[in-house]
């Protein structure tokens, strides 16, 4: 019998992070994945950008999320002697002249100031980029290679025996009397987290949270002629990935849609690199995957009303890549401390859509299972 404080469900991004956070912490966790390589954490670039949208709006809580997610993603590449974060500028190119005055005027307030560089600064020409309306440099963002952190995390995971890969199987789960579980006759755990991503719409204990899946794409092109020190971004983002190859991302849609790949989102994708740049390239890849979004765009942190040791960890959305490790931290402080979760990711601000029914009743009890 393997006993362990947390099962944790789910190897993205979300559940990766809290195994780090949880283990940093000396908990014994078991971690069971899915293995699905279209999962949003696989497909994603990666990107984290501290201002985005027409509007140049600041990320929620880009100046506390940023940092943490950066010394997460260094911590891990020290340990595992591999490099995931790439630290480089985004180039915000402008699409049009009221763009262009908007971000301008705005970059020079607080607190933007301290994301962009100069905005009077004239831009220099870059080769093969489109710059007529010119652009400004964002700073202190990037990507990580989030893919490989993962497979890097869940190597170490499975040789070490916190981590399988394997379909967590509802039926195999038994409540004990003292509100811990039994899994599949072989796991014992005082609490489970949920961090399915956009497959928790499927979880008997959490479909009344408003969890809405939102497909998206990228492609992977080969382009000789641009330079890889730098994002590109106007109405979709070309991520250097070395060796002339970039990912160029990403499409949005909303149910209901087609699994997998579309012609559509190639040629949207297509089109908007074109805008970016004169230089040829060749699409060598195209992948989809689902972000989970929630209904008002913040996470989702907490404990099932009626199941004290049944958790959530999910609603990352289209950002997950900067808000998981931060969050990961305030979700541990709750599991182990007892710190509620910030108002704006905890659950409790969905209550009113729960009511207790047969699919929110919890796992089967002992005598119910024999
Ligand atoms: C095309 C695209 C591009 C994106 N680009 C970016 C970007 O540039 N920057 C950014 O920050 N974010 C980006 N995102 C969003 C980001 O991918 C998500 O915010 C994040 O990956 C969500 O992570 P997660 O761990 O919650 O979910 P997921 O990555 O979906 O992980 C959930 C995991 O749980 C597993 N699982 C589910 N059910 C079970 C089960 N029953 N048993 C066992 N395992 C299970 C799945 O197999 C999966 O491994 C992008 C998303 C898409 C789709």
């Amino acid at each position: 019998m393997t006993r362990v404080e947390y099962i944790i469900i789910g190897h993205g991004i979300a559940g990766a992070t809290l195994a780090a956070e949880l283990r940093g912490r000396g908990r014994q966790v078991l971690v069971l994945d899915t293995t699905q390589p279209d999962s949003a954490s696989r497909v994603a670039a990666g990107l984290m950008n501290p201002v985005a949208g027409k509007r140049f709006a600041l990320a929620w809580r880009a100046a506390e999320l940023l940092p943490a997610a950066a010394a997460f993603y260094r911590a891990q590449e020290q340990r595992l002697g591999q490099q995931f974060f790439f630290e480089m500028p985004i180039l915000k190119l402008f699409s049009s002249v009221g763009e262009q005055n908007t971000i301008i005027a705005r970059s020079a307030d607080q607190p933007w100031q301290d994301f962009v560089a100069d905005p009077m600064e004239p831009l220099a020409s870059r080769p093969g980029v489109r710059q007529e309306l010119g652009g400004l440099q964002i700073q202190h963002g990037g990507y990580v290679r989030v893919q490989e952190l993962l497979e890097a995390l869940a190597a170490e995971g499975e040789q070490a025996g916190w981590l399988t890969h394997e379909t967590f199987d509802w039926t195999q789960l038994v409540a004990q009397p003292d509100s811990s579980f039994l899994y599949a006759d072989r796991v014992h755990a005082r609490h489970i987290v949920f961090c399915e991503g956009a497959a928790a719409i499927h979880n008997p204990y959490f479909q009344w949270l408003p969890i809405t899946p939102n497909q998206g794409e990228v492609l992977d092109v080969a382009c000789a002629g641009l330079l890889e020190t730098e994002v590109l971004n106007k109405g979709a983002y070309v991520v250097p990935l070395g060796n002339q190859q970039f990912r160029v991302g990403a499409t949005y849609r909303w149910p209901p849609f087609a699994e997998g790949t579309t012609p559509e989102a190639r040629q949207e994708l297509s089109q908007r690199l074109h805008d970016m740049t004169d230089q040829p390239f060749q699409v060598t890849g195209q992948r989809a995957g689902v972000r989970p979004a929630v209904r008002d765009r913040k996470p989702l942190l907490g404990t099932h009303p009626a199941l004290s040791n049944v958790h959530i960890f999910n609603g990352l959305g289209s950002k997950g890549v900067m808000m998981a490790p931060r969050l990961a931290q305030v979700m541990a402080d709750w599991l182990e401390k007892g710190v509620e979760p910030w108002p704006e990711v905890n659950i409790q601000r969905y209550l009113t859509l729960y009511s207790p029914g047969p699919a929110a009743t919890g796992p089967a009890s002992p005598a119910s299972c024999s």
